[in-house]
C-alpha cells in the first residue's frame, strides 16, 4: 500500500475491505480449492452487507459512486485473501452492473442491479466462446426474433460463476451479415428454460468460483433485457473491457502481496550455513526486487485510476494505460510468486504455506479478460495513434532525434 498518499477516508475504505478478506473463513478458501465449493454465495451476501460490492456505482442503485482509485484500493483487499472470491467481488458487481448501469433501462437496473449489490442475486458473463476468446467479435452465439421477443441459442464456456449466476450478460448475433464491429447485442439472459451450466473444467487454480460452460438452446428473452442498443453490442464490450482490465491489476497486485510478506517473514528467520537467508544476496535481493516492483505495479495501476478519475486522458491513452497495467501487473506478479516460491527452497512448494496456491491462481491472470498479447496489440495500436498525433495543447518537447553529430546527413535516413 502507499498509505501516505491515502485520504483519511480512502484508508477507512481499505480497513473495511481488509475486514472482509478477515471475516472469509479459512474452510471456505481450502473448499474452494479442493473444488468441494463451487459457488461461494455467502462470500457475495456478506460483502454485500457490508456495502463493498460495486462501490463506483451509483448510491441510488446501492453502490458508494466512488472513484477507480477506492475500486482499486478495495480490489487490492480482497485479491489477498483469494483470487477466485476476488473474480466474483468483480465480475457482478463490478462488471455487469457497471454495463448495466451505463447502458441498462431503469427497469434493469431495479430489476439486476439493486439486489446484486446486495449481495442477493449473481450475474456472470459471457463473452468467450469455445471457438475462441481473443477473437471476441467472431462470436456464433445467434439471437433471433420472434415477436417481441429474442430466441437464443449457443455456447459460452469458462464462465465465472456460472455455477450460481441468477443472470448472464450474453453477446449474441443479431446482424450476421453487418461489420464485424455491428453484428453483435448485448443480453442480459436470466437463469430460464433452455439455460443450462456444467461445472466441467479442472482447472489449474482460481478454483471454487464456479467456471463453467453456458449452454443456451432456444432461450426467450423479452426485447427489454437488451442492454444498450440492437447491433451495438461493441459499446458495451469497450465499456465492460474498463472494469474487467482494470479491476484485473487490482487485484492481482492484492493477491500477490501475501506472497512477499510470507517470503520476507521465512527468509528473516530461517538460517542457512549459520545464518539468516536474507542475508544472502541471492535470497535478500529476490526479495527487495519483488517489493520494487510490487510499488511499481501498483503505482501503474494508481496512475491509470487518475487518468479515468480526473478525465484528464484521452480514451485512447485510458486504453493503453488499462492495458499496460493489466500486463504489467500480471507478468509482475507471476515474476514475484515464482521468486517468492524460489526463496523459501522446498517448504514453498508444499501445502504448509499457500505459495503454491498463489502462484497457480496468478497464472490465470496472463490469460483471461484479454491474454496478454492482446494487451500487446491494444498498447502498440494506441501508442503510434497518440504518439504520431502530435497534439497542440503541450509544448513540443526537444526533438533529441537532432542530436547525434551526422543528424543531418539525411540520405542516410533512409526508411524503404
Ligand atoms: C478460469 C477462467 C475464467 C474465465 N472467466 C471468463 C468469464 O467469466 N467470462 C468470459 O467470457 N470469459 C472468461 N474466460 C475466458 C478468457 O477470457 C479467455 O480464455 C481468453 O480471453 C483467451 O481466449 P481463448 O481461451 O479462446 O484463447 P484464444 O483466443 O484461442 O487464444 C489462444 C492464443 O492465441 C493468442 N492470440 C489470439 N489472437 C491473437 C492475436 N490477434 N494476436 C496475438 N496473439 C493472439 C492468444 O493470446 C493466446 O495466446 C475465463 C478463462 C479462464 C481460464
Amino acid at each position: 500500500m502507499f498509505p501516505f498518499i491515502l485520504t483519511d477516508e480512502q484508508k477507512k475504505l481499505r480497513d473495511e475491505a481488509r475486514a472482509l478478506s478477515n471475516w472469509v473463513p479459512k474452510e471456505m478458501i481450502l473448499d474452494m480449492d479442493a473444488e468441494k465449493i463451487q459457488f461461494p454465495k455467502e462470500y457475495l451476501v456478506e460483502a454485500g452487507k457490508r456495502n463493498l460490492l460495486g462501490i463506483r456505482l451509483p448510491k441510488k442503485y446501492g453502490g458508494r459512486g466512488l472513484g477507480w482509485v477506492e475500486n482499486a484500493i478495495v480490489a487490492e483487499e480482497v485479491g489477498v485473501c483469494s483470487y477466485s472470491l476476488a473474480c466474483l467481488w468483480g465480475v457482478g458487481a463490478d462488471i455487469v452492473c457497471d454495463a448495466i448501469v451505463s447502458f441498462g433501462s431503469e427497469e434493469l437496473k431495479q430489476e439486476i442491479v439493486v439486489p446484486l449489490l446486495k449481495g442477493e442475486v449473481y450475474a456472470a458473463e459471457g463473452l468467450t466462446e469455445p471457438r475462441g476468446g481473443s477473437d471476441f467479435f467472431g462470436a456464433t452465439t445467434r439471437a433471433k426474433k420472434d415477436g417481441t421477443d429474442w430466441i437464443i441459442n449457443g455456447q459460452k464456456r469458462f464462465i465465472v460463476g456460472a455455477e450460481g449466476a441468477d443472470w448472464f450478460l450474453v453477446y449474441a448475433v443479431t446482424n450476421p451479415d453487418g461489420p464485424a464491429h455491428r453484428r453483435l447485442t448485448a443480453f442480459m439472459v436470466p437463469r430460464s428454460e433452455g439455460v443450462e451450466t456444467r461445472y466441467i473444467y479442472g482447472l489449474m487454480g482460481v478454483r471454487g468460483g464456479g467456471a463453467g460452460r453456458l449452454i443456451l438452446t432456444d432461450v426467450r428473452v423479452p426485447d427489454r433485457y437488451i442492454v444498450g442498443t440492437l447491433n451495438n453490442g461493441v459499446e458495451v464490450f469497450m465499456r465492460m473491457m474498463i472494469p474487467e482490465r482494470l479491476g484485473t491489476a487490482a487485484m492481482t497486485v492484492g493477491a500477490v502481496r501475501p506472497a512477499i510478506e510470507i517470503a520476507t517473514n521465512y527468509t528473516a528467520r530461517r538460517k542457512a550455513f549459520g545464518q539468516f537467508i536474507n542475508r544472502f544476496q541471492a535470497v535478500g535481493f529476490k526479495v527487495a526486487d519483488s517489493v520494487m516492483r510490487l510499488d511499481a505495479a501498483r503505482a501503474l495501476v494508481y496512475a491509470t485510476c487518475l487518468a479515468i478519475d480526473t478525465g484528464k486522458a484521452s480514451p485512447g491513452q485510458v486504453r493503453r494505460m488499462i492495458s499496460e497495467s493489466k500486463k504489467f501487473v500480471t507478468e509482475t506478479a507471476w515474476d514475484i510468486a515464482n521468486d517468492c516460491m524460489q526463496v523459501m527452497g522446498g517448504i514453498g512448494y508444499t501445502d504448509i504455506y499457500p505459495l503454491e496456491r498463489i502462484v497457480r491462481d496468478i497464472r490465470l491472470s496472463m490469460i483471461w479478460v484479454g491474454t496478454n498479447e492482446v494487451m500487446q496489440l491494444i498498447i502498440q495500436t494506441e501508442w503510434y495513434k497518440e504518439f504520431l498525433k502530435k497534439t497542440a495543447d503541450e509544448p513540443e518537447s526537444r526533438n533529441v532525434e537532432a542530436d547525434a553529430r551526422n543528424a543531418d546527413e539525411t540520405e542516410e535516413k533512409v526508411f524503404e
